[in-house]
């Protein structure tokens, strides 16, 4: 497996990817390469090979049917153009801590605000890759309540409601920490604490928990159990806080960002999916360069169903005007192919890793 290159796979800085993907050509051109690195595939029948149109989309040689490579994505039915969405694109990978709405939409001077919203919800919709890895080797797991806090309320009153979430964070010898996981659960029953590391934790990881109930019986699942009992720690002087220090470092990285980034404004509808995104960011804190991490994001937004704007709004009611959903379909009127000029054309693309 080759590892996508800086200035060849994908752009290296702000400046090259607006030199890169100056028009909506560029950027089907590139999400074509990404979708179909050897060349098209139809999605209908599977069949391999086809025709490009006038109108820049496919068709099948096989079923004779017609796609564009946007069609079945998240840039389906948009009516944003793709050099926008790119951008978008560019500002929640590459950030350190993302973007939010309300600056998306002041940044690249996007209509409204539910457009700048919608975009970045159809972006956190692709970020779980179906059949990632599990995480693997010394694994802490806790649950935590996780959301319903608002800045600036006295007394730090709740609003909203906390999500009960399950975390389980890799911890590194002799220090530090690898990748993350962080999803709602039920409840804290081990009927639903099982299930959660078995689909997140490798078999044979050591895991490391407190001495919650709920946590029983995972030796019996193939797991190293490692526990730790808050009343054993108090009894030694040592902080409780501190049996799981892996744990509280990214539930209070979590909670900061959810605060700071995106004010608190989070509805407990969407928590998950900011989650995700969090998620995603952590486990690539040491990528070696941003640029990287928007092409991944972009690599998964070509695998991914389309996310319609009215599945992101079902449950989105703390708006007091709803949003306005995009009317217009297809692509924006942007036909030419594009130049020879294009880097990503010049390889292969790597396999995703
Ligand atoms: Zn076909």
């Amino acid at each position: 497996m080759t590892t996508p290159r800086a200035g060849t796979h994908y752009p290296r800085s702000v400046g090259e990817l607006h030199a890169w993907f100056r028009t909506d050509a560029d950027c089907l051109d590139y999400l074509e390469w990404l979708r179909w690195p050897a060349g098209f595939v139809c999605s209908e029948c599977d069949h391999h090979g086809g025709w490009r149109l006038g109108d820049g989309r496919f068709m099948c040689s096989g079923c004779g049917g017609r796609a564009s490579v946007t069609a079945g994505t998240i840039f389906d039915r948009t009516r944003t153009p793709l050099t926008v969405w790119f951008s978008a694109c560019w500002l929640f990978a590459t950030g350190k801590d993302g973007i939010a709405a309300l600056s998306l939409k002041r940044t690249l001077e996007i209509g409204s605000y539910q457009t700048a919203w919608a975009m970045l919800h159809r972006l956190r919709s692709v970020l779980v890759r179906p059949g990632r890895d599990r995480l693997a080797g010394v694994v802490e797991v806790d649950e935590t309540y996780i959301g319903g806090e608002e800045p600036g309320l006295s007394g730090g009153r709740a609003k909203g409601k906390k999500i009960l979430t399950g975390i389980a964070v890799e911890v590194r010898e002799p220090r530090g920490f690898g990748r993350c996981r962080m999803l709602p659960l039920a409840d804290a029953s081990a009927a639903a604490l099982h299930p959660f590391v078995k689909d997140h934790v490798e078999p044979g990881a050591r895991i490391i928990t407190d001495g919650w109930q709920g946590y029983s019986g995972l030796d019996k699942l193939g797991y190293v159990h490692d526990r730790r009992s808050q009343r054993a720690a108090r009894a030694s002087d040592e902080d409780p806080g501190k049996l799981l220090p892996a744990v509280h470092r990214v539930v209070s990285l979590a909670k900061r960002w959810l605060l700071g980034t995106h004010q608190g404004a989070v509805d407990d509808a969407h928590l998950p999916s900011y989650l995700n995104e969090f998620v995603f960011r952590f486990n690539r804190r040491h990528s070696r360069s941003r640029g990287m991490v928007f092409y991944r994001v972009l690599e998964l937004a070509v695998a991914h169903d389309p996310v319609r704007y009215r599945d992101i709004i079902a449950s989105h009611r703390s708006r007091a005007v709803p949003p306005t959903p995009p009317r217009a379909r297809g692509h924006p009127p942007s036909l030419e192919r594009p130049p020879a000029n294009r880097p990503w054309r010049s390889v292969d693309r790597p396999s995703s890793g």
